[in-house]
């Protein structure tokens, strides 16, 4: 395909060989792929997918080669990791708290591939970052003047607006954080013993250490309890500790709760500190008018993330950090002044007449990236495909599914519930016998849910009891594929039972 030009020997100026990379055909190539990805898809969609084996690839895909293969035999491969692609997105699975992509989010990622290149610069995806950001906030019951940033997820979403809550916390005291590094005092976050694992990386890599997240007791129901929080907090007021953050969580990973926000907020204000919510999975659920009364006072807090990668279903990649104060990001995470970026953009928003006479957003100094996809655009796609209102549809059809489990578990003696139906969370399992091990008994009745049947579910720990945790958030998923995973349970149950 490419010419190699012979470059010239000192006189001639250098001519240019081309590279090696072809440059012009993403829409070829991308049809070379439709094959596989038309297959994974009519598999991803058939109820009883078949084992959901590991899918290695051959080991000749595995090896740097000197010589490239060239683009069709490149792509080619491509296709043979898409036979073997990751099943996430499948009718019957149900763990933790993640899917796949529905159409509207894998045509987008295509577009934004193609024809997004950076979020910051002026064009019509950066147009987009804005209306997904809006949007999302405005779904969520996120205050419509908080200021936002998409991130790669929950995780540096959590980090971003731990991180907001530290600057500000410490300029209570008049110190600069992000200038002068953390003073010698004691910084404190508060959060449910339910509260995620990276509210304690975001703890770490901020430099207040994993021992600084105070687990604040919960309810058997998983809720934060509001005494205790305000004891710990006017116990460490007294000792001259600095309240960071307090956390509330707008559906707990393990078993779906959310804690009561307008008590939080009362609480923690009264003590003087920051209010984050993690609503990395739950938040959404407050576009349903049937649940948003859970949500009352979730827009009093400071800061706020959301996963639209969970159950707006954008696919991976996708998070997003609010904060109350607008220009505390920048305080925190700013890159500060640098050359090679000032004197780059001479015009004012009025006067850009190119998509690179200005930085369409500040997020390069608000967040931990400069470069950065426009991932506004997933978020904007898939609410315009189906609208609030679909949202709504999806967040209460999903909570149905959870309270059908617990509705059959309660009414099967064979069965256990663990924990009841909060949002689309429910935790139970096989009941174990007299005398039998139950955690043992769960543990394999889960592997080989895994193994043997297209039912998918991952587990926790309920005071003490391993439980099997289905999550939904999954668009494929209908009532069907909820009946069978109970039933698997029961025949796997029962077969595992009798055979002890
Ligand atoms: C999933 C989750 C996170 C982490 O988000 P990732 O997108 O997986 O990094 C944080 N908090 C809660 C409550 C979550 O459910």
């Amino acid at each position: 395909m490419k010419e190699h030009v012979d470059g010239g020997h000192g006189v001639a100026p250098p001519q240019s060989p081309g590279d090696a990379a072809e440059t012009g055909h993403a829409v070829e190539a991308l049809s070379r792929l439709f094959p596989a990805l038309k297959g994974f898809e009519r598999g991803q969609a058939a109820s009883a997918f078949p084992a959901y084996e590991t899918g290695t690839v051959p080991s000749e895909l595995l090896a740097l080669p000197e010589d490239g293969v060239g683009i069709d035999a490149a792509v080619d491969e491509l296709a043979t990791a898409v036979e073997h692609g990751c099943r996430i997105g499948a009718p019957g699975f149900v763990g933790f708290i993640t899917t796949g992509a529905t159409t509207a989010g894998v045509a987008a990622q295509a577009a934004a591939a193609a024809a997004g290149g950076q979020r910051y610069l002026l064009h019509a995806f950066n147009a987009l970052e804005w209306t997904g950001l809006r949007w999302l906030a405005e779904l969520c019951g996120i205050p419509s003047t908080a200021h936002g940033v998409f991130t790669s997820g929950g995780s540096t979403a959590q980090l971003l607006a731990l991180g907001a809550a530290r600057q500000a916390a410490f300029e209570r005291l008049g110190v600069d954080v992000a200038a002068g590094g953390l003073p010698a005092r004691t910084g404190r976050i508060y959060v449910s013993e339910r509260g995620h694992r990276t509210i304690h990386r975001s703890a770490a890599v901020l430099g207040l250490g994993r021992g600084s997240v105070m687990s604040v007791p919960a309810s058997p129901s998983g809720h934060i309890e509001v005494g205790a929080l305000d004891d710990a907090l006017r116990r460490d007021r007294a000792r001259g500790v600095v309240p960071i953050a307090v956390v509330a969580v707008a559906g707990t990973t393990d078993t779906g709760s959310v804690d009561p926000f307008a008590d939080v907020v009362e609480v923690a204000r009264r003590h003087g500190s920051w209010v984050h919510v993690d609503g990395a999975y739950g938040l959404v659920a407050n576009a349903s008018a049937q649940v948003a009364q859970t949500f009352t006072g979730v827009g009093d807090a400071d800061s706020w993330i959301v996963d639209p990668h969970k159950w707006l279903a954008t696919g991976v990649g996708v998070g997003a950090t609010y904060v109350r104060d607008r220009g505390v990001l920048a305080r925190a995470f700013a890159e500060g002044e640098a050359a090679y970026l000032e004197g780059s953009f001479s015009r004012g928003a009025a006067a850009a007449r190119s998509q690179f006479d200005l930085m369409g957003g500040g997020w390069a100094d608000e967040s931990l990236e400069l470069s950065a996809p426009p991932r506004g655009v997933l978020v904007w796609a898939v609410l315009r495909e189906i609208g609030r209102r679909g949202v709504a549809e999806r967040v209460e059809r999903h909570l149905g599914f959870a309270r059908h489990i617990a509705d059959r578990v309660r009414a099967d003696r064979r069965l256990e519930l663990l924990c009841d139906a909060q949002l689309s969370i429910v935790c139970f399992r096989y009941a174990p016998p007299a005398g039998a091990d139950g955690d043992a008994l769960t543990e394999r009745v889960l592997e080989r849910l895994r193994c043997e049947t297209p039912f998918v579910p991952s587990s926790t720990v309920v005071r003490g009891a391993v439980a099997i945790r289905p999550c939904f958030i999954n668009p494929r998923t209908t009532l069907a594929h909820v009946d069978g995973l109970v039933d698997a349970v029961l025949a796997l149950g029962g077969e595992l039972t009798a055979a002890a």
